[in-house]
């Protein structure tokens, strides 16, 4: 597995967000059946639709909710607020409203953010059905009194919830699961990046060879991870490890969040991948809290799964808002999150222990030419280090990625000294 630095991933991911970002999406409705149609034009996805009303564990596929139009007029007639504008102006899962109101209970249905007056809030009322609009907060104190007309055209009827799963199948049945949420409106963060990001790995492993099966989902938050579960409770005993995917656009972080055991091979490699990035890179402890972790995180369920992100989720500023919108998110930030996500890829494939077959003091290495393989380059003297490492420590009872820690090298460069090994019949694959 090679990492190509310089290509065109980062702008092919951001183009994908600027495609999916005008859609209205939610945890159910035609939103994400196109955010998915979209998707299913870079990898043949299966796209599953489970009935409103189905039992999931101790939930409820909830009604299907779509939205068609929706404004605000003031006393004059004028158009103040209008959902073709942005669809972030209306609750999603709101309940069709059509009515004239006076300012006061006009105030009681809408969200600002006084903290950020030019920005409009993300708020969601999936499970209490009411109505409500989302403005920047200068708006609201610019409004005067009288009669508002306010008109929602939505619905919340019988439907179903829908997601995407797609499986590259590898040597082994062990899987490795990889889950992204698609039940955000027009938000570019938090969590198209994450979307974009599934899409172009799952492309990516599609093209090499695998040791892992790999299974990506595309689901609506919390309630798609859920549903998932409860219907394929015998396939969990398949899913090895895995990483939930988001917020991966923005220039923050990197941030690892532990799965519940805390140190899987995933944790591991993440904890790698993380220290040797050249950024500052947050580390946290597992919590049942957060993206869809938690469910997969569940002691019944118990697979272990971390959080990849850049920024931390609720973090940063822009989360949640208008602003996080296709200025928070680059092409070269979702090219760097998408290299480090292929490195931690890369240590779970790669991730195997040698024997050194010859360990009665150190082998020439000279002899054999394995100095000259490594090159003059400024890395030479972590080369030959990395050489000395494996030999030492290939006893049969540590993994490359051990040896890398111990180390203090790029599992990248370890690995490739056990290869150099390997060719030159000092060690075996244990
Ligand atoms: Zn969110």
């Amino acid at each position: 597995m090679s990492v190509d630095i310089g290509s065109n991933l980062g702008r092919d991911m951001y183009d994908l967000i600027v495609r999916l970002f005008p859609i209205c999406r939610s945890i159910t409705g035609n939103g994400v059946r196109e955010t998915l149609s979209i998707v299913n034009e870079f990898i043949p996805l299966e796209v599953h639709e489970v009935p409103t009303g189905t039992r999931v564990f101790d939930w409820e596929v909830p009604k299907e909710w779509n939205i068609r139009e929706a404004y605000i007029k003031d006393p004059k007639g004028r158009r103040i607020v209008d959902f073709d504008n942005n669809n972030l102006h209306v609750v999603n899962y709101s309940m069709p409203v059509h009515k004239k109101v006076d300012l006061r209970e006009l105030k009681t249905h809408l969200h600002t953010l006084p903290e950020h007056p030019d920005w409009i809030p993300y708020r969601t009322s999936y499970y209490n059905e009411t109505w409500g609009f989302c403005i920047p907060h200068t708006l609201l104190e610019q409004l005067e009194d009288g009669m508002y007309e306010v008109f929602i055209d939505a619905s919340l009827s019988k439907g179903s919830l829908t997601y995407g799963e797609y499986v590259l199948p590898g040597e082994s049945g062990e899987e490795v699961l990889l889950s992204t949420h698609v039940c955000h409106p027009s938000l570019a963060n938090d969590n198209l990046s994450g979307i974009a990001m599934l899409t172009f790995l799952a492309r990516r492993l599609a093209d090499l060879p695998r040791k892992y099966t790999y299974r990506f989902l595309f689901i609506p938050g919390t309630i798609g991870s859920i549903t998932w579960l409860a219907q394929n409770e015998a396939s969990i005993r398949h899913v090895k490890q895995g990483l939930v995917v988001a917020c991966v656009g923005d220039s923050g972080g990197p941030t690892y969040k532990y799965s519940r055991q805390g140190d899987a091979e995933v944790d591991l490699a993440a904890r790698h991948v993380l220290k040797h990035c050249g950024r500052r890179a947050s580390l946290l402890d597992f919590s049942p809290y957060g993206y869809d972790e938690r469910q997969y995180c569940s002691p019944g369920v118990n697979i272990p799964v971390g959080l990849f992100e850049r920024s931390k989720y609720a973090e940063f500023p822009e989360y949640h808002t208008s602003a996080d919108n296709l200025d928070f998110v680059t092409a070269e930030d979702l090219d760097e999150s998408f290299h480090m996500i292929l490195r931690i890829v890369n240590i779970l494939e790669n991730n195997r222990k040698y024997i050194n077959q010859s360990p009665m003091c150190e082998p020439q290495l000279g002899r054999r030419g394995l100095y000259d393989t490594i090159g003059g380059d400024k890395d030479r003297a972590r080369k030959q280090m990395a050489l000395l490492w494996v030999l030492n420590q290939s006893d049969g009872d540590h993994t490359l990625l051990d040896i890398a820690e111990r180390a203090g090298i790029d599992f990248d460069v370890v690995l490739n000294a056990a290869r150099l090994l390997e060719e030159a019949g000092l060690v075996k694959a244990a």
